[in-house]
């Protein structure tokens, strides 16, 4: 049985692999942007990347740039086991992060100890480049809201 194991366990960080769905979402990330497709037809964003709208089955679509920013709806901790590139990370966590725009992203909250994660956190993308083609999107707390409800940079917490 280990030795399945190790036959087909992953050593190197497992990294997306570009499709003809989610090329696009890639391209987008690299260039520090993050887009969701959005249905031509009726408007509904959504998120994972595929060919037709979950509301109306329109193909027609476009890329459109996110706000970046979202509240956290819900998370774990990962205390292993995990696989090896991610054996020094332990404990982390993953978020489930709902967009402004609506869509739920699955992903990771940077520089925020497990004890600290909250439903309900502001969050906001950053990205981080894992090789030539993929840029991840990870987030980071929001520290500060406005009146209006528009997001603030974190850098302007007095508590940083
Ligand atoms: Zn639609």
């Amino acid at each position: 049985m280990s030795d399945l194991r190790e036959s087909v366990m992953t050593r190197t960080l497992p990294l997306p692999l570009p499709s003809a769905d989610n090329i696009e979402f890639y391209r987008a990330t690299r260039r520090g942007e993050l887009r969701f497709q959005r249905c031509s037809e009726c408007g509904s964003w959504r998120h994972y990347p595929r060919p037709a709208c979950g509301e109306c089955h329109s193909l027609d679509f476009a890329w459109e740039l996110s706000s970046g920013c979202g509240h956290i709806y819900t998370w774990t901790i990962v205390r292993g086991p995990t696989l090896p590139a991610f054996q020094d990370e332990l404990p982390y966590n993953v978020i489930d992060v709902v967009m402004d725009e609506g869509v739920h992203f699955q992903s990771q909250l940077l520089d925020c100890p497990p004890e600290e994660i909250r439903a309900e956190q502001r969050v906001e993308a950053v990205f981080e480049p894992a090789n030539e083609d993929i840029t991840l999107v990870k987030f980071r707390r929001i520290q500060g809201v406005s009146t209006d409800g528009r997001a603030r940079t974190g850098r302007e917490s007095p508590h940083e």
